[in-house]
């Protein structure tokens, strides 16, 4: 593997977003330059554009076993998210009616459904999750109704890594007749995805190695779908506006190079993450791993450090070099606690406190070592920094 993303920093925060793989690059590098064309464009340079997008959604259809027009070009997972829930709940003539989701999703989803909610008379039923972060099914089956339009549950949590059991919620969407969307963004390229359980789902090319700013919805064919912008024909006058034919163009090839060798990266990952886990746990003692007895992602390690704050912690970790997260928005440079651990029930206080290692394809076993050290001597430092104001 190419070594040109090893920097002297320790990037632990790869469900945030990761590096640009060589391919994609060298993908993308074509289409910055001498093949400007624009791909509606009729003549031989609009046409080689356009061969590119065609290539790009040939070959990202190949690896979900899905037809190609059942792919849409859009700028990020935000959109996607934005246009499957929107868009499906939106296509029906009359106003209104009732979406099942959860309060774990990110707020791609959750501010999508919250508008729907607010300003388009939709009534929404938010489904119980336990305290590993697993929807309850159960609550499903007794929610859905009649005026059901939509259920969006996404594959894997982006905070805490849990992966949900899509499919037996899309059993229960299929048996009842209630279309299901799923954000996948975390889960492609990290375990496998089956589309033929959904209708719709969600990706981003820039968490499977690929630049930002570009992402696809997958809608299942035959299904219609409210556009919620306007402007062009676009993508079968699904979402209008010029394609980023480069970003297209590396997405397709990211998606391979996160695909190849998937299995045994997980497993390589996995070991990263448990021995990042051990040496925290060595440690520092009131340190807690959350989610812990739900089927997650390989590479996320989401922890509360009790008696600490994230932001603290986060930026202590900056200082020795390592890149990590906390599972929290970041709003204007400020900490929030994380709405997801809330939601799974935890105590403020443990949500507070809480702090997100994500590894990939570079992680190195050196770095996580280093990193262990790192989050040991921080906590030290905090911890008596910590008992020193009490006492003052
Ligand atoms: N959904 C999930 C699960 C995510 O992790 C993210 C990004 O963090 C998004 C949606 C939104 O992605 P983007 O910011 O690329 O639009």
């Amino acid at each position: 593997m190419s070594n040109t993303h090893q920097t002297t920093m320790i990037y632990l925060d790869y469900n945030a977003t990761t590096p640009l793989c060589d391919e994609a690059r060298a993908a993308m590098l074509p289409y910055l330059d001498k093949f400007f064309g624009n791909p509606s464009s009729v003549h031989a340079a609009g046409r080689e554009a356009r061969a590119a997008v065609d290539n790009a959604r040939d070959k990202l259809a190949a690896f979900l076993r899905v037809k190609p027009n059942e792919l849409i070009f859009t700028s990020g997972a935000t959109e996607s998210c934005n246009l499957g829930v929107l868009g499906l709940a939106g296509r029906h003539p009359r106003r209104g009616g009732h979406i099942i989701s959860t309060k774990t999703e990110h707020h791609a989803v959750l501010h999508s459904i919250e508008h729907l909610e607010k300003r388009e008379g939709f009534e929404v039923t938010w489904l119980k999750v336990s305290r590993d972060g697993i929807v309850d099914v159960d609550q499903l089956t007794e929610s859905i109704r009649p005026e059901t339009r939509l259920v969006s549950t996404m594959a894997a949590n982006n905070e805490t890594g849990v992966i949900q059991p899509l499919p037996e919620i899309s059993q229960i969407c299929r048996e009842r007749g209630v279309l299901l969307h799923s954000d996948m963004v975390q889960a492609f390229g990290k375990v496998s995805v089956d589309l033929s359980l959904v209708d719709a789902a969600s990706f981003a090319a820039h968490k499977f190695y690929g630049p930002k700013g570009v992402g696809f919805l997958f809608l299942r064919s035959g299904l219609s779908i409210q556009p919620i912008m306007f402007g062009g024909a676009h993508e079968n006058e699904r979402r209008p506006g010029t394609e980023n034919v480069a970003a297209i163009a590396g997405m397709a090839a990211a998606a391979e190079f996160a695909l190849r060798d998937r299995a045994a990266e997980q497993d390589r990952q996995a070991r990263l993450r448990d021995e990042l886990w051990t040496r925290i746990a060595e440690n520092v003692p009131d340190a807690k791993q959350n989610a812990v007895r739900a089927p997650r992602l390989a590479n996320t390690l989401n922890v509360s450090l009790l008696g600490l704050d994230s932001e603290m912690l986060l930026i202590a970790l900056d200082l020795e070099g390592v890149c990590a997260s906390s599972g929290s928005a970041c709003m204007v440079g400020s900490v929030v606690a994380s709405h997801v651990l809330l939601a799974m029930g935890l105590p403020i206080e443990r949500a507070r406190s809480a702090v997100r290692f994500s590894v990939g394809k570079w992680t190195t076993a050196e770095e996580i070592e280093r990193a262990g050290d790192a989050v040991q001597k921080i906590v030290e430092r905090l911890k008596t920094r910590t008992s020193a104001y009490a006492v003052a």
